[in-house]
């Protein structure tokens, strides 16, 4: 389970056990955490994604027409099934989602030690630099599927960590 980086040249191996994280919004919204090299922790780490407005609204746009070939990151694809039934909610949570977006200052923030000295991965699962030794981290996704204790962490709108408790997910 959870997400781990592996540099191609030095063998820096790093993972990360999941947590499910959300903002303090008055409509909670899951954090979007994308991989990222963090000057202060000096070392591979998960950062937040913080969208351009812009991009909140062109994802929602292409949810709305059941555009399978992006890449859904704020809010899940218009896949599976009931996607009809879906959408009303689903355009609601864009809504929520831009209107956090809008009152954010903070540029994103490492999830571990709030520093925004953070470089983000060009892409979710793609690879990235290491600039300790100039190879290249590989990203892995291991994927659990079933019923498990695991950490919430809550924080706020701004990035900063408020709490964390274990809940059935
Ligand atoms: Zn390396
Ligand atoms: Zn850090």
């Amino acid at each position: 389970m959870g997400v781990s980086f592996k540099c191609g040249i030095c063998e820096e191996y790093r993972r990360f056990e999941d947590v499910i994280r959300v903002y303090d919004t008055p409509k909670e919204l899951r954090l979007i955490e994308w991989p990222c090299w963090c000057w202060q922790c000096d070392d591979v780490s998960l950062a937040e994604y913080v969208p351009e407005p812009g991009e909140v609204a062109s994802e929602a746009r292409a949810w709305r027409a059941r555009d399978r070939k992006r890449d859904f990151y704020i809010a899940c694809g218009p896949y599976g099934y009931r996607e009809k039934e879906r959408e009303p909610e689903t355009m609601e949570y864009y809504d929520a989602v831009l209107e956090w977006r809008l009152g954010r200052r903070s540029r994103s923030r490492c999830l571990f030690c709030e520093s925004t000295m953070v470089s983000l991965a060009a892409s979710l699962y793609g690879q990235f630099e290491h600039p300790w030794c100039g190879g290249m981290i590989q990203t892995y996704i291991s994927i659990f599927f079933g019923i498990r204790q695991m950490p919430l962490a809550t924080y706020s709108s701004e990035g900063i960590k408020l709490s964390e408790r274990m809940v059935i997910a």
